[in-house]
């Protein structure tokens, strides 16, 4: 399993490369993923939180992966077309669609992406929103904005919650295992350098 993380103008791109591609957020331009995958290869994008930043470029994916499903929470799909909580308001956005239901696969806690061959799990991340996942895959966890190089993610947006985010930091430190960290934004870290301040 390879990873490659792409700095897209809109959040971080992390790409797997193993017996499938799995693309984790939507935040880069199709041009910088496309130079680094065989587009026949991806199989999944998955959107670890649905604010508009990290599925901005979700619907040129779509077109150019046409192999790819969509893996996310239920309640990030649920709030998809949505300007207020999706924050696409404050990128100027002014209206959302919903992506085409067939191409989305709803996830919940503990299940894996079935046709990737590294040991692979999702992990709910609540707090800086109530649709957050994260997926642990052998030894690296994709952590979306749930935390961050220097701390962890804001939780005074919509469907943000404090309380769930102390919940969500006792929880990555309790997972087992885990060596590096991919986040929505910022560097990637080893978790035992990971600064929550
Ligand atoms: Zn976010």
């Amino acid at each position: 399993m390879k990873i490659i993380t792409i700095r897209g103008d809109m959040c971080n791109v992390h790409i797997i490369i193993s017996n499938i591609v799995v693309i984790v957020d939507a935040g880069a331009s199709i041009s910088e993923i496309s130079k680094v995958v065989n587009k026949d290869s991806v199989k999944v994008i998955f959107l670890t939180h649905s604010h508009y930043d990290h599925f901005a470029y979700l619907n040129e994916y779509l077109k150019e992966f046409q192999n790819a499903k969509v893996y996310m929470s239920q309640q990030a799909y649920d709030k998809l077309d949505n300007i207020e909580s999706t924050v696409a308001n404050i990128f100027g956005v002014r209206e959302l669609k919903k992506i085409d239901k067939s191409r989305v696969k709803e996830i919940k806690e503990n299940e894996s992406i079935a046709n990737l061959e590294d040991k692979n799990y999702f992990v709910r991340l609540q707090g800086h929103t109530d649709c957050s996942m994260g997926l642990v895959a052998e030894d690296n966890l994709f952590c979306g904005d749930a935390i961050f190089e220097n701390g962890f993610g804001r939780y005074d947006l919509p469907t943000g919650s404090f309380e769930e985010t102390t919940h969500t930091l006792n929880k990555i430190r309790n997972l087992h295992n885990i060596r590096m960290c991919y986040a929505g934004h910022g560097k990637n870290f080893y978790i035992k350098e990971w600064d929550q301040n």
